[in-house]
């Protein structure tokens, strides 16, 4: 039995955010990228769900995506290293970022 406890990475945890990123939060909520950048972060806020929640990207990728949800701060922060379901989503829709979704496939 393997009994390493190194920091592991939920192959199965990224795969499920992102089929929810897909079936949920592309297809039915609304992402909006304000016109206006916070500091140097661009700002999408993520619509049309239970809550609101707002997601920041930095376009030069100097810090990772962050988003206010609490799956970010708790689940997906253990398993797939902070990437919940609305920032694939964002990352997916916006070529620009796609490559920051690099960080969940090494
Ligand atoms: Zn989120």
């Amino acid at each position: 039995m393997d009994t390493t406890t190194e920091e592991t990475f939920d192959l199965k945890a990224r795969d499920d955010r992102f089929f929810r990123a897909a079936e949920s939060v592309l297809k039915t909520y609304k992402i909006t990228r304000r016109k206006t950048q916070k500091k140097d972060f661009v700002i999408f806020d993520i619509t049309g769900g239970t809550h609101d929640y707002e997601v920041r990207i930095h376009p030069q990728w100097l810090h990772k995506p962050h988003c206010t949800c609490p799956d970010a701060a708790q689940r997906a922060k253990l398993n797939t290293r902070g990437y919940c379901k609305h920032i694939i989503a964002v990352l997916l829709s916006n070529e620009e970022f796609r490559y920051q979704l690099l960080e969940v496939f090494l």
